[in-house]
């Protein structure tokens, strides 16, 4: 039986069969009022030579899956050992390796939350590593922050993009400093556009991180334009776009609790949405996907796309009242994943009774209610 190797909490839904190596453990900064993932958890560096007993503990669970393969007939078709072996087996190492190759074999994640913090020429190093050990990977990426991807040099991150690390995942989060303040983002702006420039100048993919709702109810419209010029400055690759969820373990959640931040609800935040698109004038693809976005139909690339992802807001915009209240309960609930989905008779029915027995007392369906849906339904 082979050993296991250490998993970091989350990656991005991008990364979701990529081969997960932690470098680091949990979040050197680990302040943000929103961010739950880490709290509690002490940052710790990983040594290169404990990373790479990690790296080559997968490479061994990958060469144990392709002899079963052999073994059972199918050669170097992996798909049906690598789906055998993620289902029977209760190791999250193996399963991660086993969704890794039953995918094809191509991407790895490094984890955890800042992965730039690392030296560089110890960063370097284990990207090397991982290729030359598993030299079927052809795409890496990680998480950083802005602040430190700014505080490296343009020539280390050149040095990483050539040792193979492809794309930086980075939680913008909001472009408007007060925004950055309240939340403890600990970076403003314009060290936003910094460390976002220096990445995409050094040719490695940038994906930034926004979430619309983070200003409230207060601060929705400065959210949207400010964040909107910081993204144009940087002109990411991707903008990512992950609405605000609040859960007990965030420190914001006893803000909402105690009526210093009051929270936007989702017809207000599509209209965020909606300015926020206006004001981009970059050339990135947006990208909606996760489950939490009322809208996931808003992607596309920009500029060709802003009409068409502004006309999937305007057509949501000018539903009735009701009809807008159905498609928020059906997202919420997870009847719907789309617009369309509401010309589903037998669904539309089933999310109208839903609404019936949420709003009993006649008064509709609150926004408290609507939250915890949300939150409940992740
Ligand atoms: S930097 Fe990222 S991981 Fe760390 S606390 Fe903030 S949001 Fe969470």
């Amino acid at each position: 039986m082979i050993d296991s190797f250490e998993l970091g909490p989350i990656r991005p839904p991008s990364e979701a069969y990529s081969l997960l190596i932690r470098v680091t453990r949990n979040c050197p900064w680990n302040r943000c009022r929103f961010c739950h993932t880490y709290k509690g958890e002490k940052f710790e560096l990983r040594s290169v030579e404990e990373i790479k007993q990690d790296i080559r503990t997968a490479r061994a669970i990958q060469d144990e899956i392709k002899e079963l393969s052999w073994k059972s007939g199918n050669g170097d078709r992996l798909e049906q050992t690598a789906a055998t072996a993620f289902n029977n087996s209760s190791n999250h190492a193996y399963r991660n390796v086993a969704l890794w190759l039953y995918a094809g074999g191509k991407s790895a994640f490094l984890q955890d939350a800042n992965t730039l913090i690392m030296k560089t020429g110890e960063l370097v190093e284990v990207i090397r590593f991982l290729k030359e050990t598993l030299p079927s990977i052809d795409r890496i990426t990680s998480y950083a922050r802005s602040k430190t991807a700014a505080k490296k040099k343009p020539e280390e991150m050149v040095e990483l993009r050539e040792a193979g690390l492809s794309r930086i995942h980075i939680g913008l989060e909001s472009g408007y400093d007060p925004i950055l303040q309240y939340m403890d983002k600990g970076v403003t702006a314009a060290e936003h556009i910094a460390g976002g420039k220096r990445v995409v100048e050094s040719g490695i993919s940038l994906s930034e991180y926004v979430i619309p709702g983070l200003g409230g109810k207060k601060w929705w419209r400065e959210h949207a334009i400010q964040t909107a010029r910081v993204l144009n400055e940087i002109n990411p690759d991707f903008i990512r776009v992950r609405t605000l969820t609040v859960n007990d373990r965030m420190p914001l959640h006893n803000d909402v609790n105690e009526g210093g931040f009051i929270r936007a609800t989702d017809e207000e935040i599509i209209e965020e949405e909606k300015l926020l698109l206006e004001h981009l004038e970059c050339t990135s693809n947006i990208v909606s996907d996760h489950i939490n976005n009322l809208m996931q139909a808003v992607e596309g690339k920009l500029p060709q796309d802003k009409e068409k992802m502004l006309a999937v807001i305007s057509r949501f915009q000018a539903l009735t009242p009701e009809e807008r209240t159905n498609f928020i309960i059906g997202r919420r609930t997870g009847m719907y994943g789309e617009l369309n989905d509401m010309n589903d008779m037998r669904r539309h029915e089933v999310v109208e009774q839903a609404i019936r027995r949420l709003g009993q007392d006649g008064g509709g369906v609150d926004e408290k209610t609507v939250f915890s849906l949300m939150e409940g339904f992740i």
